[in-house]
């Protein structure tokens, strides 16, 4: 059943657009799977980062209450081994990498999830549900290791839409039953520097029972949303219905959303980006809107390369939306009330949110808000129009905007190049040592660069020539 006056989003489990309905308490929990702080946060596992953050924006400004909760798997393989690598204790390691987590998406200025938990922070809980789970027969202990009973749990394989008996499993079994069944503990292997006291010996926890834990402290059984990208539907999550729904809550979460994941070469068409792979690189090179703007102008269910032309395609979009506001800002006013900008004004918000509404459709937003722009560039193209109305527009699209975390768009920029201001510097050095021939020389060829110098008292300012 859809509601049409809720948002409605694409459940994986069910394979159809569900409606988005607060919890008992009213609020919508959503719990994103995060990422593993072995390294850097790569490019891709910025996406959900993206998409759920501003998902949050959303709802909260369509009057919702939102709890988002996002984890950090601090304990696990890979940190081990960077650690390693690098000769740095593997806690160690990890709180690094979670702090420079932290740091670069932070830059993205969308704010932070409203619970960040970590797995050493929820060993007490992760713990107790493992326990739960052998008491009730849906796992055991062998060798020190604990395994979960797959088979006994008789809805696995619904979520990726796989037959438990068609299911391959090649492994060695090791201590377990079943080779389908997976680790909830791990009893500690040489070579590992940190383990956690268990009441089936010292070890750490599997991937899959972190999340079940943490999603339960945080939002309680049967939460609104589980998220995260489409590659952690098979095991990851199948396994976290298996071990939660086995531990007493019917049901683990409403909708699962999944977004589509970046393709890096498979796009022949297109510049590839080379070695840029991790969000710090993408941010040294272009501002934090164009980042936002290449995520959200395709639908986080696409699969969606990672090209020089896709980020020159998201420069151009963020482009559009800075130049709109400068001719507000630079619009002769004066001219009359305009009834269809009014009504086009009016009606932005609403086109937004409807396209928002089915299945977060962010492309049919970015297509709305520029359906505004180009009705206000058809006026202003007609001559000036009244101030209070220009006004009016840039309101409500900077307020749309900021709700995609671009508002940033609407603040003027320094625009002067490096070797502009350089020479701009060099010529206030050579008047100051009265050498006008210099001083000349260096404002023709500022000139020459499209920007005209202009001397005061209190020193020279440079600004783009014509415009
Ligand atoms: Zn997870």
């Amino acid at each position: 059943m859809t509601d049409p006056d809720v948002p409605r989003l694409y459940s994986t489990l069910t394979r159809r657009n569900e409606s988005l309905v607060p919890g008992p308490d009213g609020t919508i929990g959503i719990y994103v799977c995060g990422p593993t702080v072995y390294a850097p946060i790569h490019i891709g596992n910025a996406r959900p980062f993206v998409v759920f953050m501003v998902l949050k924006r959303y709802l909260e400004r369509r009057g919702a209450r939102v709890r988002l909760v996002s984890n950090l798997t601090d304990v696990n393989d890979k940190i081990f081994a960077a650690a390693a690598a690098a000769g740095v204790a593997s806690t160690e390691w990890a709180e690094r990498m979670a702090a420079g987590y932290v740091e670069d998406t932070d830059r993205l200025g969308l704010g932070r999830p409203d619970a960040e938990p970590t797995v050493v922070a929820s060993m007490a809980s992760i713990i107790a549900l493992i326990e739960r789970l052998i008491e009730s027969g849906a796992a055991y202990v062998a060798d020190g290791d604990v395994y979960f009973r797959v088979r006994r749990f008789t809805r696995y394989g619904a979520l990726s839409g796989q037959r438990i008996d068609e299911m391959h499993a090649s492994e060695d079994t090791g201590p377990k039953e079943d080779a389908l069944d997976f680790a909830l503990w791990k009893a500690r292997k040489a070579g590992e520097d940190a383990a956690w006291d268990s009441p089936w010996g010292p070890g750490r926890p599997g991937w899959h029972i972190e999340c079940s834990a943490m999603a339960c402290d945080q939002l309680g059984c049967d939460f609104q949303v589980h998220g995260g990208g489409i590659d952690l539907v098979f095991p990851h999550h199948e396994n976290e219905i298996a071990q939660t729904e086995s531990s007493g809550c019917h049901r683990m979460a409403g909708i699962w959303v999944h977004n589509e994941m970046l393709e890096f070469a498979g796009d022949k068409m297109s510049k590839s980006l080379g070695n840029v792979t991790t969000l710090r690189e993408v941010l040294e090179r272009w501002p934090q809107e164009v980042v936002i703007a290449f995520f959200l102008t395709s639908h986080y269910r696409s699969r969606l390369p990672f090209s020089e032309d896709r980020m020159a395609e998201a420069e151009a979009v963020c482009e559009r939306f800075r130049n709109t506001i400068r001719s507000i800002d630079r619009a002769a006013t004066g001219g009359s009330h305009d009834v269809a900008l009014s009504r086009a004004t009016r009606m932005a918000q609403g086109l937004v949110f409807a396209a928002l509404d089915d299945d977060f459709g962010t492309p049919g937003a970015f297509a709305a808000m520029f359906d505004l722009v180009r009705e206000l560039n058809a006026r202003l193209a007609a001559g000036p129009v009244d101030a209070a109305q220009l006004q009016e527009v840039r309101v409500r699209l900077v307020d749309l905007l900021d709700m995609f975390g671009l508002g940033g768009l609407a603040t003027p920029v320094d625009e002067t190049p490096r070797e502009v201001a350089e020479r701009v510097a060099e010529r206030e050095a050579a008047r100051a040592a009265r050498d006008f021939g210099r001083a000349d020389v260096l404002r023709a060829e500022i000139e020459a660069m499209g920007f005209e110098v202009v001397d005061t008292a209190e020193g020279s300012s440079v600004y783009p020539r014509g415009d």
